[in-house]
Order: C-alpha cells, then structure tokens, then sequence
C-alpha cells in the first residue's frame, strides 16, 4: 500500500467495501473515540447487556439454586469452551473456559512437569507478559524444577532435560507473531511439552491448535474476544491428555464427580479435571453476548482486515513522522499480530496527548506505544485519524 499519498476518502472508500462493515453496530462504542486497545480489553458487544440482565434476572433471580442444573450453570466452563472452540481450531470437548490467564497458565506448567516426570526444567519465553513469568516459577518451584529463560525465541535451546516450553505466540509488547505450528513441533523433537499463551492472538486470526499439535494453551477472553473486564480465560488441553493430566490445583469441579462430595479427588476423564472451582457465572454471561457476535463472522475475514488496518496504520505513520517514531512491530504481515507497536523517549505522555484528542492507545513502560486493531469495530477512518492525531501529538511533542 505504499503509494505516498493515502487520503483520507481512499480509508472512507475502505470502510464503504468492507465486508465486516456491518459488525460495528453490533458494539457500544463512545461516539467519536477511535479504540485502539481493544488488545487490553475489548469493546462491549451490545448483546452482552441481556445475557448479563437474564442471568441476573432469571437464572439467579427466579431459578436460584435450580439454576446449577436448569439453566446450563454448571455445563457452562465446557459449552462456552465448545463455542470458542472454533475459533482456536480445536474440537469440542477439548476447551473449558475459567480462572484467569495466570492460573491456566499454572495449572498447564504443573500438568506438564508430572506428564515429563524424568526432566526438570521449563523454558519460558521471557518476553512473555510478565504474569506468565510469575506463574511459571510459581508452578516449577514447588517441582524444584528450573525455570530457564528463553531469550531468543528464534534460538530455542533445548535439552532432554526440558519438560515443557511457555511462549506467547504474539508479543504483547512488539506484536510480533511466532510460528505456532514450528515451534510446537521443534518442542516436540525433543521430547517435552508446548504450552502456548495465545492473549494476543485468540480473536484477532485464526488459530490452528489441534492441526500445529499443541499439547496445551491459554488466553484471555477480554481482549480480542470481547468477553468484557474480568472475563474468564480458556485452557485448552490435547485429547491425549485428558487421561493422564495431573494440574493443580485440584478442585471440586475438576473432580469425576463433584456431587459425590467424595474426600479423595478423582480427577474427571476429561478436559473438565482443569477446572477448580465455582466459575464467576455473571462474567460468563457477557462472554456469551461477545460469543454470539463471533458466531456471525469468519477468522479469515477478520484477519485479512487486521493485516491491511496494521499495513495501512504503518505506512501513514511512516508518511507523517518518518523516522521520528520507530517501529518496533515487523513489517512483513505474515509474522506480526493485530497491533502496531513504536519506540520513542516519550511514549507515555504521547498516549496520554492522543487521548485527550479522543484517540485510545496505550503505552508499555519505559518507551513502547501500543495501537492494538479489532477489525470487528474499527474502521479504515479511525486508522486514518489515529495516523493523523499521532503526526500532531508526536510533532508538537518534539518542538516543545
Ligand atoms: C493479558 C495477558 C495476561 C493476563 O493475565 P490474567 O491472569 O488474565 O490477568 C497474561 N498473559 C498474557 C500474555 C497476556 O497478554
């Protein structure tokens, strides 16, 4: 698209060609805000308020306690996990939707070293967020397991004393995008476990889970997914495991039978011995109101637009700072998520500039700028306002 002069009426020709035009109205968006944090968290899918208002009113109002059984309660971690199973590329009854990111991710390490009993350490991608970070030493301490950082996550290093390696497939911080189906199966050569954290990837681009052969991976449902502040996430495990698989912690709703109340734990023959405890059930219902919206769509399409929503942002920045602004995201589409990131001294007072001009980015300390593009809501005018408000902040910003 480098053609030196995009304008303005070509990203509004954009928006009038789009096939995912009509997802907008399926959100509540601030009239006049440009959102491009949907990659923090999500824009609200209007659905969401009656899903959220029928299981305030009806299952927990009316049903009360019934509601466990009548009202699908205590199925939901699975069919939420069969509904978005599609959008990871896995089957049913190979996803449960709970706890946070963090947990998962703890839960995936635990299960991991006592799948690989013979080897003791974990390789964790140390440009991963930092609370995968935490949760891994957390989950290798008590296995007196060593936690070895992964510098280069184009050099694996690898032993047969690796149980398990932890990587995030898109870069939170440069939105750079591993190859998924590589690396697993680099992983897999030497004998230990993938554990894939997919945050930044789970609704912006199809996934292929079960055709890359990953044995387990995690993600939110509150940035891509739309699931709302304090949405669970998902775990999904390979079939192979769901035998096998010793995560902690244990809880009752990872037990064969929870309502046995059994004292001694017997974990369920399937990917429901990942779940622990009581499922926050009001956060699941506005993941619901964000699921039916997935259902009217297609990866394929929303991929196609992020690619070309990122490709346009980066040459109309290009355009309007030069080299003032340095992109730290790649340029070749094929290896870069759904967010452009920059470097520059001042990124967080630039952030705070184009927010005040109605413009939602967001800054990773000490100098990145995150614009993160959610092709269901955002359109080719606010790729163009957005290049056109950071030309200004970032120019005022260097005359001062
Ligand atoms: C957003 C994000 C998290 C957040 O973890 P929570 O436990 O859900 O708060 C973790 N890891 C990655 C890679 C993320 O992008």
């Amino acid at each position: 698209m480098r053609t030196g002069t995009i304008t303005r009426a070509d990203c509004e020709a954009l928006d009038r060609t789009d096939p995912l035009a009509s997802m907008r109205k399926h959100f509540t968006l601030p009239a006049d805000l440009v959102y491009l944090d949907g990659n923090s968290l999500g824009a609200l899918p209007r659905a969401a308020r009656a899903h959220v208002g029928r299981m305030i009113d009806d299952d927990w109002g009316q049903g009360l306690v019934r509601s466990w059984m009548t009202a699908g309660w205590y199925e939901l971690p699975r069919t939420l996990g069969d509904r978005l199973a599609p959008l990871l590329g896995t089957g049913p009854g190979q996803v449960v939707v709970g706890d946070s990111t963090s947990v998962n991710v703890f839960k995936a390490v635990t299960a991991a070293l006592r799948l690989r009993p013979d080897r003791d350490v974990v390789v964790s991608d140390h440009a991963n967020f930092p609370s995968d970070l935490y949760a891994v030493e957390s989950a290798a301490s008590p296995h007196h397991a060593e936690v070895r950082p992964l510098i280069d996550p184009d050099r694996l290093d690898l032993d047969e004393r690796v149980a398990a390696v932890v990587m995030g497939h898109v870069d939170y911080r440069t939105g750079a995008m591993r190859d998924m189906a590589a690396v697993t199966e680099r992983v897999h050569r030497h004998g230990a476990l993938m554990i894939w954290d997919v945050c930044h990837s789970a609704g912006a681009m199809p996934l292929h889970l079960a055709s890359c052969d990953v044995d387990f991976a995690i993600g939110c449902t509150y940035k891509y997914l739309n699931g709302g502040p304090g949405a669970p996430a998902f775990l999904y495990a390979a079939p192979r495991f769901h035998q096998t698989a010793e995560p902690s912690p244990q809880g009752w709703f990872g037990h064969a039978d929870p309502f046995a109340f059994d004292t001694r734990y017997t974990p369920a023959p399937s990917v429901s011995r990942f779940l622990v405890g009581t499922p926050p059930l009001l956060a699941y219902a506005a993941l619901e109101g964000s699921l039916e919206v997935w259902e009217r769509t297609d990866l394929g399409t929303v991929r196609e637009k992020s690619v070309a929503q990122t490709s346009l942002f980066i040459d109309l920045v290009e355009e309007r700072c030069g080299d003032r602004l340095e992109l730290v995201t790649p340029r070749d589409p094929s290896v870069r998520g759904s967010q452009v990131s920059y470097r520059h001294p001042a990124a967080p007072a630039l952030v705070e500039a184009l927010g005040e001009r109605g413009v939602i980015a967001d800054a990773r300390r000490p100098d990145i700028l995150r614009f993160g593009f959610a092709p269901l809501y955002v359109t080719y005018a606010d790729v163009w306002r957005a290049a056109e408000t950071l030309a200004t902040v970032a120019g005022r910003h260097d005359r001062a």
